[in-house]
């Protein structure tokens, strides 16, 4: 067999073990039924404190266990694998704090912007309006300083805890349809996002190609834009297909048209994860 031939593969989804709807074997079992070649559990790692959507501590044992023992239940038909989507906020958690999970993959994401002062922790993508708040807030209404901060995030994260994949790369755009508070093509969110694949570039990450927001009807773009995966491609940085799934139903949303658009764009190769490593297969 030809192990570079094309495989639907997708590594990002969520269970009920953090704010996606229904079983893991769910997931696996659709997985399965859209003859996808490989899957993985990415659910929101624990953080130290109150959240709506990350996995408790408490839950971490079982989620380990269950996805484990899918793996060895469906191994006839698809191969499952154990990852994490792990949030990276600076000083307080990071990629670092779960190695000891031996976790198959990891996916390092930033979703936390800050805490307000009644000690609440700002996940800026938890509404527009909550958006607002902390754009304000911790921010001064000063939308270059935040999107400044938001990327510098990312940058240290990629440098010193080295996640296998960067999570929605240009998250930070999700409220931004209609360039609500910024234009993306303007000089300074170029130069910022460009530093950003630099650093990618440099420390051989992979980018993620995330169909979420436009499932969500919130964009009419993947995670990254459009600029940004042409940008991947003239860097060589390595990309991944991703659904960022929450419903059993969605293990494949969207990602022919994420197969359509790279080709269009002329790249030759997806990364997969396969036993231990991620690999190019060919995207035709
Ligand atoms: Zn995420
Ligand atoms: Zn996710």
């Amino acid at each position: 067999m030809n192990t570079n031939k094309f495989k639907w593969t997708n590594y990002h989804s969520h269970t009920q073990f953090s704010d996606g709807k229904g079983e893991a074997a769910l997931y696996a079992e659709s997985a399965i039924a859209h003859n996808m070649y490989a899957y993985g559990f990415s659910c929101h790692s624990p953080v130290p404190f109150n959240s709506g959507w990350n996995m408790k501590y408490e839950n971490l044992l079982e989620y380990i266990t269950t996805i484990n023992k899918l793996k060895k239940k469906y191994s006839a038909q698809i191969k499952i694998f154990l990852g994490m989507e792990i949030d990276y906020i600076k000083d307080i958690t990071g990629i670092k704090n779960f190695a000891h999970l031996n976790l198959d993959y990891t996916i390092g994401g930033v979703h936390f912007l800050g805490f307000f002062e009644n000690g609440r922790a700002w996940d800026y993508d938890g509404g527009k309006p909550f958006y607002e708040k902390g754009l304000n807030e911790l921010f001064g209404g000063d939308i270059k300083r935040l999107v400044k901060y938001y990327y510098q995030q990312i940058n240290d994260m990629v440098i010193n805890e080295k996640p296998d994949v960067v999570a929605h790369l240009d998250l930070i755009k999700k409220y931004n349809k209609g360039n609500y508070f910024f234009n993306e093509s303007e000089k300074w969110y170029q130069d910022i996002v460009s530093e950003t694949l630099k650093v990618l570039s440099e420390n051989d990450s992979i980018v993620e190609i995330n169909t979420r927001g436009i499932l969500k009807g919130l964009d009419h773009e993947f995670y990254p834009s459009n600029f940004i995966i042409d940008q991947c491609k003239e860097r060589n940085i390595k990309v991944c297909m991703s659904a960022d799934t929450h419903h059993p139903n969605d293990v494949m949303a969207l990602l022919p048209e994420v197969k359509n658009l790279l080709t269009e764009k002329g790249f030759k190769e997806v990364f997969i994860f396969d036993e231990q490593a991620w690999h190019p297969i060919s995207i035709s």
